[in-house]
């Protein structure tokens, strides 16, 4: 029987589609968890405790204030089973704490937040390309001195080599075309942040960015519709297999489709910051 293609596509679906088609159906079709993990938790505490600072005026946003609302986030985020689920015993927990404050100390080496004048903070947006619904989440959208918007995407995991570079700033296009549909201009600028690098990767996207990223959501979708036709969704084992939370089911790893539970229901995400990484 045919699958029913997945009702949205965001930028996590479109590279997971890309490097793995049947994790992607696992997640995006069938609706399966993937059991927590300690770096996307991370992430996810680190965003929301940077949305904390950013929600203050711009002169209170110092290390102290950021160290304050780390400690709060943690106090939202402890009894979510996306913590919960990771079941850290005392010691492993404080050297997840440590690192999560290392992270956002070493945000200060980027910029002062004192001089960052943000319009949203975790904005969920989403638009149509043609008859595909697409939608994303901005860590942070700002303007800059001379009104341009500035979409910044926070990164917890370390920066890609420079020949890596290109391919995740074709990621962040995705954020881009969000902003044209939906508020008419382009972002004059997009950065990602690698918090434990203190480094920042910057892109200025063009029109021309925009349409090659219109046709790979194009044939992406017909490639996904194609899939679910002939219900072919084939795994592709990799370096990604080791983060992979779906081995049972995945005949590459000794696991079986026909463990699938059917039919689940796809929940909403938490409260928290979604695909932090
Ligand atoms: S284990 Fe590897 S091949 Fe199997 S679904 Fe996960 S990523 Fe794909």
């Amino acid at each position: 029987m045919p699958l029913t293609p997945p009702g949205t596509l965001s930028p996590s679906k479109i590279s997971s589609f890309s490097d793995c088609a049947l994790a992607f159906r696992l997640s995006a079709i069938d609706g399966l968890p993937e059991p927590p993990s300690a770096p996307a938790t991370k992430g996810t505490l680190v965003h929301l405790a940077l949305q904390h600072l950013f929600g203050r005026p711009g002169p209170e946003r110092t290390v102290e204030a950021a160290e304050a609302n780390l400690d709060r986030a943690f106090a939202e985020l402890r009894t979510h089973p996306e913590y919960t689920g990771l079941d850290l015993d005392a010691e492993a927990e404080a050297a997840f704490l440590a690192d999560a404050a290392r992270l956002v100390r070493r945000y200060f080496d980027i910029e002062d937040p004192r001089g960052v004048n943000p319009i949203g903070l975790e904005l969920k947006l989403e638009a149509r390309v043609g008859e595909i619904r697409v939608r994303g989440i901005i860590d942070r959208l700002e303007l800059d001195e001379a009104g341009g918007l500035v979409v910044t995407d926070y990164k917890t995991g370390r920066s890609p080599s420079s020949t890596h570079q290109q391919g995740r700033l074709g990621g962040v296009t995705f954020y881009a075309l969000l902003c044209k549909e939906l508020f008419g201009v382009l972002p004059a600028r997009i950065q990602l942040q690698y918090l434990a690098d203190g480094l920042t990767i910057t892109t200025e996207p063009t029109e021309q960015s925009i349409r090659g990223l219109k046709n790979k959501i194009g044939a992406l979708w017909q490639a996904v519709e194609r899939a679910c036709e002939r219900e072919d969704f084939r795994p592709r084992p990799g370096p990604l297999c080791n983060w992979c939370g779906f081995h049972a089911y995945c005949p590459a790893q000794g696991g079986s489709l026909d463990l699938v539970p059917t039919p689940v229901e796809i929940t909403a995400p938490g409260p928290a910051v979604a695909a932090a990484t």
